[in-house]
């Protein structure tokens, strides 16, 4: 089995872009501009804004963090957005999904302008995806897609069968991998809550992406030889023998996949970076494109 080492690669991606803000910076050009909403204190969104900034320094990307207390209005929260999209020294932001309950995520989403949306959860974006059209990418979608790229794996004509179906992760990547394009050309199996003997349809796959939310949901019986495995979960499981009290695992069994698989992502240090990455790579195409505006 090989280690589809995202932490590696993303630190690889990093370095490139750290280049590419030296040169914008010696030709007297505005360097890439990223803005983050938190709203509340959910740990997870905390250290993944947290992650999304340091990664910005990182690179010599700015960053502004934008953080209000879990009572904030709805409307407050869409002025906020109406002054990013009209902030000219902002390329592009993001607001920390999950929101609390009384705001309405969809209409948070409809409010970011289009050009701004480097989380690519806008329909426009997301419609532009689907047409094979350029567009921001839903960065988590993105990250996989780069990650097979850069590791050379070949995906024209592969069985793949992508687990969970939300509007982030699972149904994007469907698409992406369907489509016509240099890392595409899979047949994809959408499978979700109500898929009828889920097993069978892994078993058949070249290619797992597995987008559940429930710790080692995928188990190594599931896992057809050789088969590449793409781990995108993210789950706290309680572990006294930690300091914070808990560890990280996956929606995939990973010593029973290692197994199995010809490649696998682990977790943490396998999709997580790569989606943090291409959050960096969608920011500076939209410091791009707002330079010939
Ligand atoms: P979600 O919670 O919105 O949806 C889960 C999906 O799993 C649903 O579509 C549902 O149909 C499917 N599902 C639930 N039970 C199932 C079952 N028994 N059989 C088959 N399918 C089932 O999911 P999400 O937002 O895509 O997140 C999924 C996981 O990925 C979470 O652990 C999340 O933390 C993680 N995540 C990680 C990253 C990253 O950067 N690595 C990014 C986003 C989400």
């Amino acid at each position: 089995m090989k280690l589809l080492n995202g932490k590696e690669l993303s630190n690889t991606i990093k370095q490139e872009l750290t280049l590419e803000v030296q040169e914008m910076t010696k030709r007297g050009e505005r360097v890439p501009h990223l803005a983050a909403v938190l709203v509340g204190d959910n740990p997870a969104s905390e250290s993944y804004v947290r992650s999304k900034v340091r990664s910005c320094q990182q690179v010599g990307f700015e960053s502004t963090l934008i953080r209000r207390h879990a009572d904030i209005t709805e409307e407050e929260l869409l002025e906020i957005i109406a002054d990013l999209n009209s902030n000219r020294d902002i390329d592009g932001f993001i607001v920390q999904l999950p929101l609390p309950k009384h705001i309405d995520e969809n209409n948070v989403t409809l409010a970011i302008d289009p050009k701004k949306d480097v989380d690519g959860f806008h329909p426009v974006n997301f419609g532009k995806m689907a047409q094979g059209l350029p567009a921001f990418l839903p960065a988590t979608p993105f990250g996989i897609v780069t990650m097979l790229d850069r590791y050379g794996i070949e995906t024209s004509g592969k069985e793949c069968v992508v687990v969970g179906r939300s509007n982030i992760v699972g149904t994007p990547m469907s698409i992406l991998l369907s489509r016509k394009a240099k890392v595409g050309n899979c047949t994809v199996t959408l499978t979700h809550s109500r898929t009828k003997d889920l097993r069978a349809h892994c078993l058949k796959a070249d290619i797992i992406i597995a987008a559940i939310g429930i710790p080692n949901f995928i188990t190594g019986d599931m896992i057809k030889e050789g088969a590449v495995v793409v781990d995108v979960g993210i789950n706290r499981v309680d572990d006294t023998s930690k300091k914070r009290g808990y560890r990280l695992v996956g929606d995939v069994d990973f010593d029973q996949a290692a197994e199995r698989a010809g490649y696998l992502t682990p977790v943490p240090g396998g999709v997580g970076p790569m989606t943090v990455v291409s959050l960096l790579m969608n920011t500076l195409r939209a410091n791009r494109e707002a330079l010939y505006e």
